[in-house]
């Protein structure tokens, strides 16, 4: 049985019983089955469906935020934005995967050359609770345009935004099977790995999920894409403009109640700077209205699971055993664990090595751009990184000596349908979104004419 608690009032939610063997792979032979005649459909008919979702996703998009804030615990306009980002997205892919797709003409001694960019079938998606609608949607915008197919595994304490989102595609009008939510556990994922009509699989999760899948899908040669987790750095040079810096800093490390893999989770201050911006954080992060989700205007509440904030108090509380300073915040009532500021992070603790899926900051200084840079690439985790300063050139030339696979400048590292998302390191490898997004699960088709 798959079960799931609210996790701000704890009633239980469901308790579903998941497929067996034969309904799994019933569940994949259907699929296969709608490949057959959904990679032969028009770009036009996709637009057309793929339209019809978004606008489905905007009408409904108060009743499935309900269901997010319901399920993991998120404020409720944070929810609906959720829902709002989702219809861009199959907005997006509408106009532009015809074009991205479209024949490569390459002149060679042939008569006529060039590569045909063609769906390879059925693609699992092993996703995540964090953004339950999302995550699913940069994966399944792009590949029903690409004329593939989707199989779902949400995360066990999500299933009812899983089932929704199959409900919404059939509303849309998308022919049966083309994406089928399977209600499973995760020791179920290497069946459906292992299943011959399975032909690749994407993970947005934890490294150790990553793992696990990555190597089931290497033993029988089908690719994966990984989008793991994240330490992103928010690095604040001296010349940084520090009101705007601030409010940047307290959105990307506190909405979502700090459960995003490119949330900036430590703060590189330059020493100069670093008594009077952590003393504005802290007046910050007090103003932010904790509470029920429920209410429209809460920013942070319970995180999505209680064994999460324990992780999370675990490693506040070792990295304050090695020195760190509580400057706001720090205690946990079940779920709930209140915004935080770790001040006097060394490399070594776990708050800098490990990633922190929550509502905590955790604070470095440096001396100079050299420091800056080997605190950022001290990491293991390579998503992104958010430089501040006045001086774009100068933060311009520090890119290049940066590990991460994304560099902001006066901004938070975010996810956005017209640019690439991924990273390196053990953040994982393969690109989400934009061109690269729709080319992860394509064979690309050499054709030579003599
Ligand atoms: P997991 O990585 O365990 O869960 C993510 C997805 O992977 C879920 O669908 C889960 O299913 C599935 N999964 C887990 N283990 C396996 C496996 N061995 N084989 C196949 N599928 C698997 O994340 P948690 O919810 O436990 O969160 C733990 C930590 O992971 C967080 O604290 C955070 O650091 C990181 N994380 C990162 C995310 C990101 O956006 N990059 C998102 C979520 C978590 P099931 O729920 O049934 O276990």
């Amino acid at each position: 049985m798959i079960k799931s608690n609210n996790p701000y009032t704890q009633e239980e939610l469901y308790n579903i019983e998941e497929l067996n063997e034969k309904e799994i792979n019933q569940s994949i032979e259907d699929a296969d089955q709608a490949f057959k005649s959904w990679k032969k459909t028009k770009f036009s008919e996709r637009q057309k469906l793929m339209l019809n979702l978004a606008e489905t996703l905007e009408s409904d998009k108060k009743k499935l935020a309900k269901t997010i804030t319901q399920e993991m615990g998120k404020p409720l306009s944070q929810a609906i934005s959720e829902i709002e980002k989702c219809a861009w997205v199959c907005e997006y892919y509408t106009e532009n995967a015809e074009s991205q797709l479209a024949d490569k003409i390459i002149e060679t001694d042939a008569q006529k050359s060039y590569v045909s960019y063609e769906p390879i079938g059925v693609v699992l998606a092993v996703m995540p609770w964090n953004y339950p609608y999302w995550q699913v949607f940069r994966f399944l915008a792009p590949q029903l345009m690409a004329g593939n197919v989707g199989l779902l595994k949400h995360a066990s304490n999500v299933m009812l935004s899983a089932k929704k989102i199959q409900e919404l595609v059939e509303k849309a009008g998308f022919p049966k099977d083309v994406f089928i939510n399977l209600p499973i556990k995760s020791d179920q994922v290497n069946k459906v790995i292992q299943h011959p009509k399975v032909k690749a699989v994407t993970l947005t999760g934890s490294e150790k999920a990553g793992k696990a899948v990555a190597s089931e899908a290497a033993k029988h040669i089908k690719k994966s894409v990984l989008e793991l987790g994240g330490s992103n750095a928010l690095v604040v040079f001296k010349d940084a403009n520090i009101d705007q810096t601030l409010e940047t800093c307290v959105q990307a490390r506190f909405q979502n109640t700090g459960q995003s893999c490119i949330a900036g989770k430590r703060l590189l201050i330059h020493e100069s700077l670093h008594e009077e911006f952590v003393d504005k954080l802290i007046t910050k992060v007090k103003d932010l209205k904790s509470g029920d989700p429920n209410d429209e205007n809460t920013f942070i509440s319970v995180m999505a699971r209680e064994d999460l904030a324990e992780e999370l108090e675990k490693q506040m509380q070792k990295s304050v055993d090695q020195g760190a300073k509580i400057r706001i915040g720090g205690k946990r009532d079940q779920a709930y664990f209140e915004p935080t500021i770790l001040d006097d992070v060394k490399p070594g603790m776990p708050v800098f090595e490990e990633e922190t899926f929550g509502p905590l900051l955790a604070v470095t200084t440096f001396k100079d751009e050299k420091e800056a840079i080997d605190l950022v690439n001290q990491s293991n985790f390579g998503l992104g990184v958010s430089l501040f300063s006045s001086d774009i050139k100068a933060a311009e030339d520090v890119i290049v000596n940066l590990e991460d696979g994304a560099v902001f400048i006066n901004e938070l590292v975010k996810s956005d349908p017209r640019i690439p998302f991924g990273g390196t390191k053990t953040s994982g490898y393969g690109r989400e979104l934009s061109d690269d997004g729709i080319m992860e699960f394509i064979n690309k088709k050499t054709v030579y004419i003599k």
